[in-house]
């Protein structure tokens, strides 16, 4: 089911994850691809906004984890357009990889939750050799402009995007299943809250999240309050 969060933004609500499409008349931007077998349904997203798998210009993975690259190698043959991601994660997916050692969580929702994640060996995709590498501080001319920024802790080649200086495309530097909290999972713990907080400070009134729901208006405030309560 595809939703618009706002004119020119829409989630593609995947069950557990989601995925963006980020549009306006000149072109059509995915982020993110759910697992493998979600590929056709962000596919009918796109047509669904008048658009063709054509039409896509660019494709952009928030990082390597198996929710969000599992049809990207599907994605990229159906639309022909390049994918881009972080250096860090994009050698990952190169290989067909999609995490690295990692903890859970403090909480008990977290170790549940990663009790039930298959281990990294099995957490495999199609490779996929990304064309584009973004840094942090990257510009994306396309859609009003998207700015690339580096949220590691997560994943280490974690990025968000700042869309038209007003909405944040957090990727899983927090989850919103009704309330926020931080992700079930981390490579640095301390680091991935020093993200939150770094990107917290960044303009934005709307997000949304790799999981969970979008916060439109106010954002930044909800964001920053509640990372007030995040540990060091
Ligand atoms: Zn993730
Ligand atoms: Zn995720």
């Amino acid at each position: 089911m595809s939703s618009l969060v706002v004119p020119g933004l829409t989630r593609v609500s995947l069950g557990m994850v989601n995925a963006y499409l980020v549009h306006d008349k000149e072109s059509v931007v995915i982020v993110d691809s759910g697992l493998k077998v979600h590929g056709p349904r962000i596919l009918r997203a796109v047509r669904r906004l008048g658009r063709q798998p054509e039409d896509v210009q660019l494709i952009i993975a928030t990082h390597a984890h198996i929710d969000h690259t599992g049809s990207l190698a599907f994605l990229k043959r159906s639309t022909g357009a390049p994918v881009a991601m972080h250096p860090a994660d994009a050698e990952l997916v190169a290989s067909g990889a999609t995490i690295r050692p990692w903890t859970p969580g403090r909480d008990r929702l977290s170790r549940f939750i990663c009790a039930l994640s298959p281990p990294a060996g099995r957490a495999r995709v199609e490779p996929v050799l990304p064309d584009t590498l973004l840094t942090d501080g990257a510009q994306i001319d396309l859609t009003g402009g998207l700015r690339v920024h580096h949220a590691p802790g997560h994943s280490a080649g974690q990025i968000v995007l700042l869309w038209r200086e007003s909405v944040l495309i957090g990727a899983d530097i927090v989850t919103n299943w009704g309330h926020l909290r931080p992700p079930v999972l981390f490579e640095e713990e301390s680091l991935a809250y020093d993200t939150i907080r770094r990107i917290a400070l960044l303009p934005f009134e709307t997000a949304v999240f790799g999981h969970g729901r979008p916060i439109v208006g106010a954002a930044k405030r909800v964001i920053a309050d509640w990372a007030e309560s995040l540990p060091d």
